[in-house]
């Protein structure tokens, strides 16, 4: 986790191509230059270098950012916008009282109290003994719905899964600038898979991936960067491809996908997706459109993105398809709120446990 000011020279790296501004979805919506990296990274000049103060309105701009990461992969300079924007909004988090407030909040009550609670009624398995094992990260979604699904598909390619109770990937507090709190998810998902001799971790999230993925780079203790280089982490989709996984449904169902932004191998989705028997996959035209989950935790920019909302329903309706598959549990969140009861997003994994011929 770098500082602001530290990466300066990456934000200087800017050519001001205006690439971006093609790719970003809500530069799409708003037109304004602010909103999207471009525009964000000549306001962190200003603040970089004292000819702007870090105030609520650039802060706003700042948690309008989807991190989507989109314009990152089209940027001819190779700038990766989500680090540069957690770091600013850093910035602000040191600063303000009611950011550190609501990161308690989500600390301490909605990821510790209430899902703690919850997790008494999640449907948790025992898995199977194998030769063959591996660590599952559950994250925050499976505190809610078990680890059931993710232990039986694995078990039906002979896969013994071992599940420590983890807390959260950090991804949330990371987003909000929040880098303490993402050191403690950080130190205690190392001190748990210390305590394994297992070192290949699976996830079914993709934002859990990511964040488990990018630990190495925001480690500052040399000891622990070299314990996390060591660890091999994938998806579940990518392991069960590399495991022939075959299923069939118990009757036909027509289904499309969303694409998480955090999500690199969508290739692995398609894969099963069209080996699944009995399953009709409709792809839609928009696929890896953000959900906008980041607009809809913030209710005062709920205008500004109703826009993206009704796009998503759009593309999804095109496709006939009353089920939307995804592989993140913020994404399934989110597009089942704005869903208007024209389609039901399901985590993929759930959906194949539950549909497929035992
Ligand atoms: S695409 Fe990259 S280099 Fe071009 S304006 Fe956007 S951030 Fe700057
Ligand atoms: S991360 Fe997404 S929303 Fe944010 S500036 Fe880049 S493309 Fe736009």
């Amino acid at each position: 986790m770098k500082e602001l000011r530290d990466l300066r020279e990456k934000i200087h790296k800017c050519s001001k191509c205006g690439l971006c501004q093609a790719v970003c979805p809500l530069y799409q919506i708003t037109g304004n230059d602010c909103t999207v990296s471009r525009g964000q990274f000549i306001m962190l000049k200003g603040l970089i270098d004292g000819k702007l103060q870090m105030t609520k309105s650039l802060n706003r701009y700042l948690d309008l950012c989807l991190k989507c990461g989109k314009c990152s992969e089209f940027c001819p300079s190779g700038i990766n916008a989500v680090d540069i924007i957690a770091s600013a909004k850093y910035e602000y988090f040191k600063t303000d009282k009611l950011e550190k407030l609501k990161s308690f909040a989500q600390k301490h009550f909605l990821f510790g109290l209430m899902l703690n609670v919850l997790s008494i009624f999640a449907r948790n398995k025992k898995s199977k003994t194998f030769d063959k094992k591996v660590i599952y990260f559950g994250g925050c979604g499976d505190k809610l719905i078990g680890n059931t699904a993710v232990v039986n598909i694995l078990n039906s390619i002979n896969i013994e899964v071992i599940s420590p109770k983890f807390n959260c990937c950090g991804i949330p507090y990371y987003t909000r600038g929040d880098f303490e709190n993402l050191k403690g998810c950080m130190n205690s998902y190392i001190s748990i898979l210390r305590k394994n001799e297992i070192r290949e971790v699976v996830t079914a999230c993709a934002s859990c991936e990511k964040a488990l993925k990018s630990y190495e780079k925001w480690c500052s203790n040399d000891e622990d960067k070299d314990f996390l280089s060591k660890l091999k982490v994938k998806n579940i989709y990518e392991f069960l491809r590399e495991n022939n996984y075959k299923s069939k449904l118990k009757n036909k169902i027509k289904v499309t996908y969303h694409k998480p932004c955090n999500m690199h191998n969508y290739e692995d989705i398609e894969t099963i997706l069209n080996s699944v028997e009995n399953l009709e996959y409709v792809k839609s035209e928009k696929y890896n459109l953000c959900c906008g989950l980041n607009g809809i935790s913030k209710p005062k920019e709920l205008s500004v993105m109703k826009k993206l909302f009704h796009i998503k329903r759009k593309d999804f309706e095109n496709t006939g398809a009353k089920i939307v598959l995804t592989s993140c549990i913020g994404c399934k969140t989110a597009l089942n709120l704005y869903s208007k009861g024209k389609y039901k997003a399901l985590n993929m994994i759930s959906f194949l446990n539950k549909y497929t011929q035992k």
